[in-house]
């Protein structure tokens, strides 16, 4: 029988603790909707009590009606020498209205003596008397054993008492936590084993990625026995952050054969990791594993060969099984294999061994040499498979610009003006541009002098504008690489310019930029038509 793993997801909680990232109310309730919708079982919503912003949430998560996930308010056992009906943190989690409460308590000698400073008997007490209490007001009771790994070491003993003391109150899950992310995974595996055995099946694990193995330490648990995993989409969390359940998830998912989320909601996991870095405001990391952008890039000839022939032959899964998708990268060491899937990507058919496809090689060589790099500049790449192909028509023929910054006063900004001539369609175009700076400028007049006569170059927006000195110890006679990219809403693309001068490198991957959104209209055009 396939073993079923709950994920029990934090990214609202512990992953809210992690340096630079911070939830609004609002993105809180629309992730929480999108982790629903992904399938997770649990969604700790953040603290009870300690945070009028978590308690709004509990709030209005009620009117939300999630559809598979259960909602926990987290905080902590009673406060020690305090009647639990008198303590004002359980007083909160009842008052979070949730299904689910999570509490932790301690697991360590140490922190029972010198951070909560009471007898070891009443740190059991405090666990034995929450849960119980929690239990009484119907509550599903998570029991999160702090620090439960370090406490074992020091005492395997008064570790599984705190246990047995939750155990023996009602609590449903016993969650053993490697709080300060320092344990290793053999250790993480015969520990949680013995804990299995000691108490049964309700195990989970929640770890930290201290030493870089919060995802090995969950799986490594899962194996001994942990039917319960805990962590954060794309690892937020304080420090090095929480266990990350896009590692995780695929993991369990397509290696140990487990039960996970809803069926066929594994396909949603790129689409969930980069929604969750969007409500973050966080750069999507394109090494992540099973859901970065490069996770299934491929830029060696001969890999690209091999993946042709037989995609597992460098790759451990199917990218679509995790709703990624294979990229094959131009670069320099690229041989044929790369520019025929490319070709066939843009939809030309070549034989590999055809001339062309050689000539396309002989030129990318010769660019590269000169300081082009077309790994993030498809657009460029794709003119110039058109432009050997004998395909490519010029939409425009420049006759000539003119760029002029001025400073009027120390203390106002330059203004850029630029002033384009262009031949259209037989027709003589000169237009001007003002712009924040002087690429901005040539923009502006290159895209005014061609709106008459192609429309969809309203669409187009520059949403990236990199710039690159190369040779820089040949001080000012050193190259510039300016790298655009650019969108029209649906699509984006980069392109690429070189020149010892920046205009004339910007003004390069400008008119790549606009040939391609051209011919990617004409294109759809002629489909259309068909
Ligand atoms: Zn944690």
């Amino acid at each position: 029988m396939t073993k079923r793993i709950a994920i029990y997801d934090t990214t609202l909680r512990d992953g809210a603790q992690g340096e630079g990232i911070s939830f609004s109310s609002a993105a809180k309730l629309r992730l929480a909707k999108r982790l629903d919708e992904f399938g997770v079982d649990y969604i700790e919503g953040g603290y009870a009590a300690s945070n009028p912003k978590d308690m709004a949430f509990f709030q209005d998560i009620k009117k939300a009606k999630l559809t598979h996930a259960r909602v926990a308010a987290f905080g902590s056992t009673r406060r020690a020498n305090t009647l639990v009906t008198e303590d004002v943190g359980t007083k909160a989690l009842i008052e979070a209205d949730t299904s689910v409460v999570t509490i932790f308590g301690k697991s360590w000698r140490f922190h029972v003596k010198e951070v909560l400073r009471v007898s070891e008997d009443e740190n059991r007490r405090m666990i034995s008397d929450t849960v119980r209490f929690l239990k009484r007001h119907k509550k599903e009771v998570i029991y999160d054993a702090e620090h439960f790994f370090d406490g074992y070491k020091d005492s395997s003993e008064h570790a599984l008492s705190t246990l047995k003391a939750a155990k023996e109150a009602g609590a449903d899950m016993l969650v053993l936590c490697d709080t300060n992310g320092g344990t290793l995974p053999y250790d993480v595996h015969t520990m949680t084993q013995e804990v299995v055995k000691a108490f049964g099946s309700s195990v989970g694990i929640h770890t930290h990625n201290d030493s870089e193995l919060a995802v090995a330490n969950s799986i490594a648990a899962v194996c001994a026995g942990a039917v319960h995993v805990q962590g954060t989409i794309n690892g937020y969390g304080e420090r090095c952050g929480n266990a990350n359940l896009c590692s995780i998830i695929p993991g369990l998912i397509l290696k140990l054969g487990c039960d996970c989320l809803k069926k066929g909601s594994l396909k949603m996991l790129t689409d969930v990791s980069l929604f969750v870095d969007e409500m973050a405001n966080v750069r999507p990391n394109p090494k992540a594993a099973y859901v970065g952008e490069s996770a299934f890039a491929h830029k060696a000839g001969m890999h690209v060969d091999a993946i042709r022939k037989a995609t597992q032959s460098f790759e451990h899964i199917e990218p679509e099984s995790v709703g990624n998708e294979r990229r094959i990268l131009v670069s320099e060491l690229s041989g044929a294999s790369n520019v025929f899937l490319k070709a066939i990507e843009m939809g030309v058919s070549l034989d590999k061994s055809s001339p062309e496809v050689k000539e396309i090689l002989r030129e990318l060589e010769r660019l590269e040499k000169n300081g082009y790099e077309f790994e993030a500049a498809e657009g460029s790449f794709k003119m110039l498979i058109q432009k050997v192909l004998k395909a490519h028509k010029p939409f425009f023929d420049l006759e000539g610009f003119r760029v002029i910054v001025e400073k009027r006063h120390k203390d106002e900004p330059c203004i850029s003006e630029a002033t384009i001539k262009l031949i259209v369609k037989g027709e003589t175009e000169l237009t001007v541009g003002e712009g924040d700076g002087p690429v901005d400028a040539l923009n502006s007049a290159l895209r005014q002098a061609l709106t008459r006569f192609y429309p969809g170059i309203n669409e187009v927006f520059l949403t990236d504008y990199r710039v690159r000195i190369l040779d820089p110890e040949e001080a000012t006679a050193a190259k510039t690489r300016v790298l655009i990219e650019s969108s029209d809403g649906a699509k984006t693309w980069g392109t690429v310019g070189v020149s010892g001068n920046i205009i004339e490198a910007s003004w390069e991957a400008l008119v790549d930029s606009v040939e391609y959104k051209l011919f990617l209209d004409e294109e759809k055009k002629k489909k259309r038509s068909k």
